[in-house]
């Protein structure tokens, strides 16, 4: 399936999913089995529930500093390729899934660092996040205004009334109020509005609270059209009803990484020998980082030690996580 862009098609899907009290997910991604693990599980989550198609979002951010992922894609460093990579492994790879509504998102697109970025052509993508949360609330407007002018008719654009902090950080904003959502949405002419409901980017566990009812504030004035961000630090169990709070996409991303990673270092560790040799285990077991249960004397093994295959359990897991949230949010 090609990737769904033009403003009007993009709010087509949205619209369709409203009509079904869906909200539909955004996932970042740096690579390219992150990319395959998204699609892969939407397609199947379509299949397994006799859906004729679901739409789901694929996301890079691109010099934001909390997490430059255009960046992060290649060794080069370079964002414009990374984002080049991106883009044609979510278009190549798309092609595999033909029940997929595939939409490309720009995250948390600076107003500063990814100015260049934002003034070129982005009709290739099907919404952008347009990025000026760092300034007073005066500026974010004057600037947001400023893009949506010029933009506004070609591509959906998502804004932020009010930051979204780093969980590493000692910040803490204060949650967004109603009449300040209300005011930069109508002034800044945006489609979709990110506003700080609890929930912190790259919290470390499971431990803050969503905040249902700010959100429910905001929705009486501006509808279903709130952006939830940091959605990793929540449990799943607080974000089931999020449609009715008048979330229409959810952001998604440290969550991936951090619920695989753990399956990666168990699965070196149960095959160290096969994954690293006998000789470096043998090393890491007289350091005391392994026990004697790994000296199995066993070789390096492809079926081990390959990129693909710790690809494999990455994409394993986050495929797995990803119709978990469909299962939350498709229902
Ligand atoms: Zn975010």
């Amino acid at each position: 399936m090609p990737i769904i862009t033009g403003r009007e098609n993009v709010k087509k899907i949205y619209e369709e999913a409203a009509n079904r009290g869906w909200v539909i997910p955004c996932f970042c991604t740096e690579n390219l089995t992150t990319t395959e693990a998204v699609l892969s599980a939407a397609s199947e989550y379509a299949r397994e529930n006799r859906l004729a198609r679901v739409p789901i979002t694929l996301a890079m951010t691109v010099r934001y500093e909390h997490r430059p992922q255009a960046v992060n894609y290649t060794r080069t460093g370079r964002w414009d390729l990374g984002l080049k990579l991106f883009r044609a492994d979510a278009q190549i790879a798309s092609e595999a899934f033909d029940n997929v509504d595939l939409l490309l998102h720009l995250d948390h697109a600076q107003y500063d660092l990814d100015a260049e970025l934002l003034d070129s052509d982005l009709t290739g993508y099907s919404s952008v996040m347009y990025d000026a949360s760092a300034l007073p609330l005066d500026q974010n407007i004057q600037k947001t205004r400023a893009f949506t002018e010029k933009k506004g008719s070609e591509i959906l654009i998502e804004g932020a009334c009010d930051e979204i902090v780093d969980a590493s950080g000692e910040e803490h904003c204060e949650i967004t109020a109603a009449d300040k959502c209300e005011r930069y949405m109508r002034e800044s002419g945006v489609d979709m509005v990110v506003a700080n409901l609890g929930t912190e980017h790259r919290a470390s566990g499971q431990n803050l609270c969503y905040h249902g009812e700010a959100a429910a504030a905001i929705r009486d004035r501006i509808g279903h059209r709130i952006v939830l961000h940091g959605t990793s630090s929540v449990s799943n169990e607080k974000i089931g009803g999020l449609y009715q709070d008048g979330i229409c996409k959810v952001n998604i991303w440290t969550a991936l990484e951090r619920d695989s990673s753990p399956a990666l270092t168990e699965f070196l560790v149960r095959n160290a020998s096969k994954a690293a040799g006998p000789d470096a285990v043998k090393r890491l077991a007289e350091e005391g980082y392994l026990t004697d249960k790994c000296l199995t004397g066993e070789v390096s093994s492809l079926g081990v030690c390959t990129t693909t295959a710790r690809q494999e359990i990455i994409f394993g897991v986050m495929k797995e996580m990803v119709k978990n949230y469909l299962n939350l949010w498709y229902k």
